[in-house]
């Protein structure tokens, strides 16, 4: 008998799957209805539309427009609806919500406490109202409807909190000490994001440093408009767990004409330590890091065995979810179930919550659910290739 592999999934089944995210900015994925619900609320009168249709497609194509400065004021109306404890705690519950609803089990949302000061709440007071609102959201998915493979108890999704500093600031080594003063309640690592020309992350070195001292982990936003060596610093200089991108890396990486492919010091050096690679396809296509899905550098980089994993980035500004990040990538490379798992047991192993959480997540989540899936898929194949004749023949022997 043939080894069956399993075929590529539908829509259905890719949002019923188990899926890891690691890259999602909380401020980049709001639902467009609560942006003008907390405007309203917050007196914010500088929206561009109010009916949140029209807010919402609005937001794709600013993100669209190749403009950097009508993607940046994209961040600025979600970031100015984001000042008050209330607006924060509701933002997180419904980005857990929204996750678990599309078949998230385990992500790593990020946002950058020093832009939700402005209403004068403390540095400690936004990372509270953000672990609270994801609690809640976690708890109403748990007590929601049960759509997922091998869910039982509902949407059951756990939330970590990334604290990001921006490039741009000089706060880092405050963002890094406040990280690592609530790691052990709802925030597993630190990450540094914002334009990168002009701003290499080893302006950042302190807070890196300070971080390794404390043996707590890091993923910097690297290697995507900028090439190799922002790569190169981010892991060679600040000692990165994982790049945010790193999509030219394939710079390092020479395809012949035959097949053939050579990897330069740097590329050889990210496949052979495993450094994760948290890539965003939709993201990408819109800011030009990449000019289609199939074209992707992620189509090699997975041949190649790279740790790659999936990500959204700006569910929001995307116009995107995780499970469209995956349809996408099942279009352009045919990618079948044991694809999806192959990236999502990536993105778990690539977490930065303990190991033990991480394999109990992989053996007693995540591997179930996809062989619920790939069962299903066996099932029906077993009717399809069954037509009416084999089985009459049953009936009437
Ligand atoms: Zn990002």
């Amino acid at each position: 008998m043939q080894n069956p592999k399993p075929g590529v999934p539908t829509r259905e089944q890719i949002r019923r799957a188990p899926k890891v995210l690691l890259h999602d900015h909380l401020d980049g994925g709001l639902r467009p209805g609560t942006v003008v619900d907390l405007a309203r609320e917050t007196g914010y009168d500088a929206l561009p539309e109010t009916d949140p249709d029209k807010l919402g497609t609005w937001f794709r194509e600013a993100a669209d427009s190749g403009s950097l400065e009508r993607y940046l004021e994209t961040f600025a109306h979600t970031c100015a609806v984001m000042q008050t404890r209330d607006a924060l705690f509701r933002v997180a519950a419904e980005c857990a919500e929204d996750l678990a609803a599309d078949g998230v089990v385990y992500a790593e949302v990020r946002y950058a406490p020093e832009q939700h000061l402005e209403g004068g709440l403390t540095l400690e007071e936004v990372v509270e109202a953000v672990n609270a609102g994801f609690r809640e959201g976690e708890r109403r998915a748990r007590e929601g409807g049960t759509f997922r493979a091998g869910g039982s108890g509902g949407n059951r999704i756990r939330v970590g909190a990334l604290l990001t500093a921006m490039r741009h600031a000089a706060r880092s080594q405050e963002i890094a000490q406040l990280a690592n003063a609530y790691r052990d309640s709802g925030v597993v690592g630190f990450d540094i994001a914002g334009a990168e020309a002009g701003y290499p992350p080893t302006r950042h070195l302190d807070a890196f440093e300070y971080l390794k001292r404390e043996n707590n982990h890091f993923t910097i936003h690297a290697g995507e408009a900028f090439g190799l060596p922002s790569i190169w610093q981010a892991l060679q200089w600040c000692g990165a767990d994982r790049l945010g991108h790193g999509v030219r890396i394939i710079d390092d990486i020479e395809a012949g004409p035959g097949g053939q492919v050579s990897l330069g010091r740097l590329a050889s050096y990210v496949r052979d330590k495993r450094v994760p690679l948290e890539m965003c396809p939709t993201s990408n296509l819109q800011t030009g890091a990449a000019s289609s899905y199939a074209d992707h550098p992620i189509g090699l980089l997975r041949r190649l065995y790279f740790r790659v994993t999936v990500n959204t980035d700006n569910r929001l500004m995307s116009g995107t979810s995780l499970s469209l990040e995956f349809e996408h990538l099942v279009e352009a490379f045919g990618y079948t179930l044991d694809d999806m798992q192959w990236f999502t047991v990536n993105a778990m192993k690539s977490a930065f919550i303990p190991f033990d959480e991480r394999l109990a997540m992989i053996n007693e989540v995540i591997k179930p659910g996809y062989a619920e899936l790939k069962a299903e898929w066996l099932f029906d194949q077993t009717t399809a290739e069954r037509p009416l004749a084999s089985g009459s023949a049953v009936g009437e022997g």
